[in-house]
This record gives structure tokens, C-alpha cells and sequence, in this order.
């Protein structure tokens, strides 16, 4: 195996099998703004073996605060292809699909179906609650990253176990939609953290390692310093989760 991994190996209870696991992975991350730049450098730098990133916007100067895989030269082109270029070259032997849409009812329905994790790196409610739905329905486990001005959580969603995101917020209809980074602001490195975060989740997902943030949600608060998480529970009339056949928390 590549030396490349020789930091995971040195790990204890990682071991090449776990390494192959993430090179065998198909991982969907939806936005390549803040959140998704930590991802997308940490899952290519794991060596997940193939990813898909999907974003329909365009880089501006304002993304330069905080979304760390644009440089100025990059101003105009789309944050899909740049965020791919980035990651293909720091590690060519994974396979990077750049996307250039916004998940919605039709690009859902050209999505892979070998897929083995979604994470939702998204800036706007209607394509989290679409994403959510769809990955669960698609028995795709799903890890979800949320941040705004100072803060921000995450938490993990496997197909059958766990509080979903629209068991902790309600049905979308009746959740009024965050302030988006132009309106509320955002304090850059809360993207960082959160992302990071994220991006751990999904690495322990992929390999079965550690125990990831299932019926969990952590909350980063950069104002005061807290890092916290509460324990979240199935909605029994959550709509996403009507269909997921749940089984207890082991
Ligand atoms: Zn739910």
C-alpha cells in the first residue's frame, strides 16, 4: 500500500483493510463552499476512492474568506470543477467528479447508484431536506454539516438508526429558512471545524471505525468556545423517516 497511508496504519486498530474500504468508496459531497473544502480535502486525502462533488455556483471574491480551496485567480469559475481540480491533485490516484448542478428532483434521478455516503455540505434548507430524503430512501448513509454566523453542527444518519435532520428541525414547510452567508455572515473558521468534523464522520462510516455521531448532534459555538452535543431522537412523524424501518441505537 501506498506510503501515502503509512499515518492511518501507524494508527491503532487501522488497519489495510480499512484503508481499502475508503479506496473502494463512492462518496457524494453536495457543496463545495466552506464546509465542503475541508471535506473534500480530508476525503481525498484519506483516499476514498472515487468522489463526487456537486455545486452549481461560481466562485466570487467574497468565498475567499472562508473557503479555503479558491484563490483569487479562480474568481468566476465553478466551484465544482476548481474543487475538483484541487483535490485530483493532491491525490491523483483517486477518481474526482465535478458536478455542476444543483441537487434537485431531476438530478437526483441521474445520481449513481453505487454511492455508499452522501454529505451534505449544502448552504440553503430545500436541498437539505431533498438530500436527506433521497440518500435515506437510497439506504445511503448520510452525514450532514450545518453552519451559521458563529456556529455550527453535524451529526450522522444511517439508513435505519438514528434522529434524521428533519426529526430534529422539523418538517421543511414549517422551518423558516436560515440567513445564508451574504445575510447572516460567517465566521470563516467555524467552516473548518464543522467540515473537519464531518469529514471524520464520514471516514468512520466508511471504515466502521470509532463511533460515529448516530442519534447525536454536535454543535460548535466559535463565539463562547463550547463544543457540546446533545442526544437526538426519531420524530414518529417524521416524514423522511416514515419509510426507514428504524431500528434501537445498539
Ligand atoms: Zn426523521
Amino acid at each position: 500500500m501506498a506510503s501515502r497511508y503509512q499515518r492511518h496504519l501507524s494508527l491503532p486498530g487501522f488497519t489495510p483493510r480499512h484503508q481499502e474500504r475508503l479506496d473502494a468508496a463512492h462518496v457524494l459531497v453536495v457543496g463545495a463552499g466552506g464546509l465542503g473544502a475541508p471535506v473534500l480535502t480530508y476525503l481525498a486525502g484519506a483516499g476514498v476512492g472515487e468522489l463526487t462533488v456537486m455545486d452549481d455556483d461560481q466562485i466570487d471574491e467574497t468565498n475567499l474568506q472562508r473557503q479555503v480551496l479558491f484563490t483569487v485567480a479562480d474568481i468566476g469559475r465553478p466551484k465544482a470543477v476548481v474543487a475538483a481540480e484541487r483535490v485530483q491533485a493532491l491525490n491523483p490516484d483517486i477518481t474526482v467528479h465535478p458536478l455542476t448542478t444543483r441537487f434537485s428532483p431531476t438530478t437526483q434521478s441521474q445520481m449513481s447508484d453505487d454511492l455508499n455516503l452522501v454529505v451534505d455540505c449544502s448552504d440553503n434548507l430545500p436541498t437539505r431536506y431533498l438530500l436527506e430524503s433521497w440518500a435515506l430512501n437510497a439506504d445511503v448513509p448520510y452525514v450532514w454539516a450545518a453552519i451559521g454566523q458563529y456556529a455550527g453542527r453535524c451529526s450522522v444518519v444511517l439508513p435505519h438508526v438514528g434522529a434524521c435532520f428533519e426529526c430534529v428541525y422539523g418538517p421543511a414547510e414549517r422551518v423558516a429558512e436560515w440567513p445564508n452567508g451574504a445575510q447572516g455572515g460567517v465566521f470563516g473558521p467555524v467552516c473548518g471545524v464543522v467540515g473537519a468534523l464531518a469529514a471524520a464522520e464520514a471516514i468512520k462510516v466508511l471504515t466502521g471505525l470509532g463511533q460515529p455521531l448516530v442519534g447525536r448532534m454536535a454543535m460548535v459555538d466559535a463565539w463562547s468556545g463550547d463544543l457540546t452535543q446533545i442526544v437526538i431522537h426519531p420524530d414518529p412523524y417524521c416524514r423522511t423517516c416514515q419509510d426507514r424501518h428504524l431500528t434501537d441505537l445498539a
